[in-house]
């Protein structure tokens, strides 16, 4: 056993017995981690043993080799609060990006994907309601994309055609399984497929690259394609839990989405 020490985001916690919690923390360089922490409390508000969902600190635990259960120390919050819980759509914003996570098990340290989620976390918690959707689907597009799973938005998945060379006009077709788009020739079988028109196309490769256009137009549409994708592309033997909650929500609060995005 050693004693470890590393800046680290709570993904999730759940309760464990009456008085102790298993907490899943994001760290630059191991990982996701599993702790055990004993007498902590969730959502407290200040002191030691307060827990912030999706809030980031300095954890200190005892590292057990060969064991997938280790032991929380200490866990200092950095910063203030995210204040994610006041809304909804942030708070579920943030729920995709750590589903994505905990499903593909990291066990590797990864100081980029660590920092994007920081940054988005951070974005979820302050942009302006208008900014909302562009970064929770560029939350999931872009860790989808550092876990290794980018959509192909360049070339036609089907010939290898370079995409976007044509009048500026033409649909393209998002192909989920063959893990990105399909040019105008290639559309045809693909009718079931969405259309992604060159404006969404162009939107498409600012979500992944980490960078959402504000307004992001047709979210919901946006919101279905990379859920598909995350489906599809991490082998999710069940739905994810929170896409279905801010699908409700963005089409509520949003303006009516049409197929064609
Ligand atoms: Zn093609």
């Amino acid at each position: 056993m050693s004693l470890a020490t590393s800046p680290a985001i709570l993904l999730r916690s759940h309760p464990y017995s009456e008085s102790s919690r298993i907490l899943r923390f994001l760290t630059p360089d191991h990982g996701i981690v599993a702790l055990v922490g004993r007498g902590v409390r969730k959502g407290g508000s200040r002191g030691r043993g307060a827990l912030d969902t999706f809030g980031r600190g300095t954890l200190v635990f005892t590292h057990r080799p060969d064991r997938d259960l280790h032991n929380l120390r200490d866990f200092t919050p950095e910063g203030a609060s995210l204040g994610l819980g006041r809304d909804l759509r942030r708070f579920y914003g943030a729920s995709i990006v750590a589903e994505i996570l905990l499903l593909h098990a990291l066990e590797e340290g990864d100081r980029a994907l660590f920092d994007w989620v920081a940054e988005v976390f951070g974005r979820l918690g302050t942009a302006p309601d208008a900014d909302v959707p562009g970064w929770i689907v560029s939350g999931a597009w872009r860790t989808l994309a550092l876990l290794g799973f980018p959509p192909e938005l360049e070339r036609c998945v089907q010939c290898g055609g370079t995409l976007g060379v044509g009048d500026g006009e033409e649909m393209d077709r998002f192909d989920v399984s063959e893990g990105g788009l399909r040019c105008v020739r290639c559309a045809t079988g693909g009718a079931s497929m969405p259309r992604v028109g060159p404006r969404a196309r162009e939107q498409l490769a600012f979500l992944v690259a980490g960078r959402p256009p504000h307004p992001l137009t047709h979210p919901a549409s946006h919101l279905g394609l990379v859920e598909g994708f995350a489906l599809h592309h991490l082998g999710a033997r069940r739905e994810f839990r929170s896409f279905p909650v801010l699908m409700d929500l963005l089409t509520r609060t949003g303006a009516a989405d049409q197929d064609r995005m």
